[in-house]
């Protein structure tokens, strides 16, 4: 049985299709503050072998409702996605991302070692290595995040290696770089009520809502930022792959990236073509805290994990657009 926090929220659930495409039982545990019960619904019906074992609608930050999780089911892993995750609500309510981030994690972790569970996978971000300092950023780049998000996820991974080195339970740590896409059955995907992200701003554009391009005088090749754009599917995949890794005695921390930066410009060029349409822009101010580039040196997860992004990024945009479609109508 594998536990996943954050499991209606958009990569949690996009990781509870892949885990159970490949035989797992899975419990989902969601607060519910932005993941969607419709998200669950949609899961619930998609699965056709009864494989999610239960839906608990629960705060990390309440102990007492996550002990009768672990009372109540054996689990051979954690898969934690669970988190408050917007960059600016973060700097404006910081209170809001310690209790969830880290009270919630700390609530969890108290969880694997008194139930023993002997794995966790969690997801950590490339927010917590702030401004670059060297072209591409490997996993030994240093951590000096810039924001309170990347500070929480930052406290998480010194809370998971401790406990794990006193406890004794093995971890992949994951650090995300850009997250796009959809899987293409659009059973779920990118759904947040406030939508401050590159892609589905991009693709939600028309000629009331203008794309707003954040920017267009940075130190890159055409003056507009550089991201690493991963696909969601392949995302939730390494997740699948690194249980399968750490559940054999070994702990890791690994970038998921690609290697190959795109700039803002050339996104929403992709986004065109697919979409064949032009696409009403504005270039604005920059948006603050914003690097000017932010790519994975990604060998490690192709080392340890065989595992690479394998969608192409017109195919992550088409399959995004796709949802958009299919989430209007929930
Ligand atoms: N961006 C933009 N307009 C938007 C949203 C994002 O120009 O409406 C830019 C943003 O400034 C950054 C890049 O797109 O350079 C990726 O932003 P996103 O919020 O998707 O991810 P981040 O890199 O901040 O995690």
């Amino acid at each position: 049985m594998i536990l996943i926090t954050g499991g209606a929220g958009y990569i949690g659930s996009n990781s509870v299709i892949e885990f159970l495409k490949n035989g797992y039982d899975v419990v989902i545990v969601d607060n519910l503050s932005t993941g969607h019960i419709q998200i669950v619904e949609r899961l619930k019906n998609t699965d056709f072998e009864g494989k999610i074992k239960d839906f608990f609608e629960i705060d990390l930050k309440n102990k007492n409702d996550l002990e009768k999780v672990f009372e109540k089911y054996d689990f051979e892993a954690v898969i934690h996605f669970a988190a408050a995750s917007l960059v600016g609500e973060s700097v404006k309510e910081p209170q809001k991302y310690y209790h969830n981030n880290v009270f919630g994690t700390l609530n969890l972790l108290d969880c694997i070692i008194k139930y023993k569970v002997k794995n966790l996978v969690f997801s950590s971000t490339a927010a917590t290595y702030g401004n670059p300092i060297s072209d591409l950023i490997d996993e030994n780049h240093v951590q000096k995040p810039i924001n309170p998000y990347g500070n929480t996820k930052l406290a998480i991974e010194y809370m998971i290696k401790d406990y794990a080195h006193a406890y004794n339970f093995n971890y992949m740590i994951f650090r995300y770089f850009n997250v796009i896409g959809a899987n293409k059955e659009v059973i779920t995907g990118e759904w947040h009520d406030i939508e401050t992200h590159l892609v589905p701003n991009i693709l939600k554009a028309d000629e009331e809502k203008v794309f707003s391009l954040f920017g267009d005088d940075y130190d890159t090749k055409d003056g507009t930022c550089v991201r690493d754009y991963i696909d969601v599917v392949d995302l939730a995949r390494a997740h699948r792959l690194a249980f399968e890794y750490i559940k054999n005695g070994k702990s890791d921390i690994v970038n998921l990236g690609t290697k190959d930066g795109k700039t803002v410009k050339e996104i929403f060029n992709i986004c065109e073509k697919v979409l064949d349409k032009k696409i009403p822009l504005k270039i604005c101010e920059r948006r603050e805290g914003d690097p000017a580039k932010l790519v994975a040196n990604s060998a490690r997860s192709k080392e340890i994990l065989n595992w690479e992004n394998k969608t192409p990024l017109e195919e992550s945009i088409k399959n995004a657009y796709r949802w958009e479609q299919e989430r209007k109508k929930l």
